[in-house]
């Protein structure tokens, strides 16, 4: 037996014991786990579910265990993901600290910070929120405005940030403010991070088009920053931010890769029934299912080929912006499918039958894919020249 199927073995026998029965299965977005100070569970087992993968560094799997990650090699780290796949485990822990923040602490924080942080994260004690975007600083998010001031041993944050994804749930933001007034927009930017009950800081929930309301505008009224939770160099906070924004950008596209729910064409099946071969009884329909489900599962292969390119430092810097605009246009040609598929039913908005409109409001919220994390528009222009080396307009 090989160190690795020795590996799988182990894993296999771990997860049968101390996976809950009621963490298996699909998970709707909105049954996530956070974790955070107010944390919500599902479930009482959820929270144990998200102990126990806490406690084994295996909800950030390929972080070093001194940092409570699971210390787990590449190879390794695909075999709990294929085992948690086989028993269709949920996932004990969404976290902005994971997919964002913790890969940029380990490429650019003290070890103070690391020490601080990511231990934190693992166990999904604090639940991070980030603070890039602001009303004039979108897609050209180089022109924040936020100001920093400097005070000696810590700075005073005056400014706003908008479309902030759970602020008023987070603990602490990672933020981009200036703090170079003076220099070219790119060289006076840096990157901190504080509590979100620092007095000054107050959100007010936006309203998406979905109904939902899960994120703010965020403003900053003299609020402290303690110097020592300046990430990476003073005004050089873009090299984090980019940084960052590869690993958030990844994240949103593999929500194409896993979808999340019930498979379409089940639910199709469900709500059309099957023909006398036992196929969905709607071949256009059932045509588009598989051309998205091929587009799926090569999607897949690609996420994987190219987690191994970062892993061995062959990666093109760019190559996020592909995935992530592939991925969100992916999972929106998924919801589209499931309304598709779903019929009249699925543009019901409220009501028990339709779970309150649980396919509509999903889909709308999928709109919402090709926007954040930097738009598909952006994507393109960055694949353009960096990936294909087309000429600038
Ligand atoms: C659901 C959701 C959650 C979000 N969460 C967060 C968060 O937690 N934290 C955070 O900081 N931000 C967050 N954002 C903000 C997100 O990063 C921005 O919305 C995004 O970067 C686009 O910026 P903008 O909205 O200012 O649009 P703009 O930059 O004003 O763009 C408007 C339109 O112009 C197009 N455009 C702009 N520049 C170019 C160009 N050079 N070439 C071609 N087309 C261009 C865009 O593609 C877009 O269609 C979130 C957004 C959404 C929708």
């Amino acid at each position: 037996m090989t160190d690795l199927e020795r590996f799988r073995a182990e894993t296999r026998a771990w997860l049968e014991a101390h996976c809950p029965a009621e963490c298996r299965g699909p998970m709707a977005d909105d049954e996530m786990i956070w974790g955070g100070r107010d944390a919500t569970f599902k479930t009482p087992a959820h929270k144990l579910w998200l102990e126990r993968m806490g406690a084994r560094g295996w909800t950030a799997p390929e972080w070093p265990a001194e940092y409570s990650g699971g210390g787990l090699s590449r190879e390794e780290a695909k075999v709990l993901a294929s085992e948690l796949r086989r028993i269709k485990a949920q996932p004990a822990l969404a976290s902005f600290g994971v997919w964002m923040l913790g890969p940029a602490l380990l490429a650019f924080g003290t070890e103070e910070q690391k020490k601080r942080f990511l231990p934190e994260i693992v166990r999904g004690e604090i639940r991070w929120c980030q603070g890039y975007s602001e009303p004039g600083a979108g897609s050209d998010l180089a022109a924040i405005q936020t100001k920093a001031e400097d005070k000696g041993d810590h700075w005073i944050v005056n400014g706003q940030k908008i479309w902030t994804s759970y602020a008023d749930k987070a603990d602490w933001i990672f933020c981009l403010v200036r703090t170079d007034a003076d220099a070219p927009k790119h060289l006076g930017i840096s990157f901190v991070l504080f509590d979100m009950k620092t007095p000054g800081v107050t959100t007010r929930p936006i309203t998406l088009i979905s109904g939902k309301s899960p994120f703010c505008e965020t403003f900053f009224d003299d609020v402290r920053v303690e110097k020592e939770n300046l990430v990476g160099t003073l005004n050089r906070g873009w090299d984090v931010a980019k940084y960052l924004l590869a690993h958030e950008r990844t994240m949103i596209g593999a929500m194409g890769e896993v979808g999340g729910g019930r498979p379409v064409g089940q639910v199709a099946l469900d709500a059309i029934g099957a023909d006398e071969a036992g196929r969905l009884d709607e071949p256009m329909l059932r045509a588009r299912i598989a051309d998205m489900e091929i587009d799926a599962a090569a999607f897949r292969l690609a996420m994987e080929r190219v987690g191994d390119q970062v892993k061995a430092k062959q990666a093109h810097p760019a190559i996020a912006s592909m995935l992530k605009y592939y991925g969100s246009e992916l999972n929106k040609r998924r919801h589209e499918l499931l309304m598709a598929a779903g019929g009249a039913d699925a543009l019901e908005w409220e009501g028990e039958r339709s779970h309150d409109g649980k396919t509509a409001r999903d889909w709308l919220r999928t709109k919402a894919n090709s926007i954040e994390g930097g738009t598909s528009e952006v994507q393109l222009n960055i694949i353009a020249k960096h990936l294909l080396q087309l000429p600038g307009a």
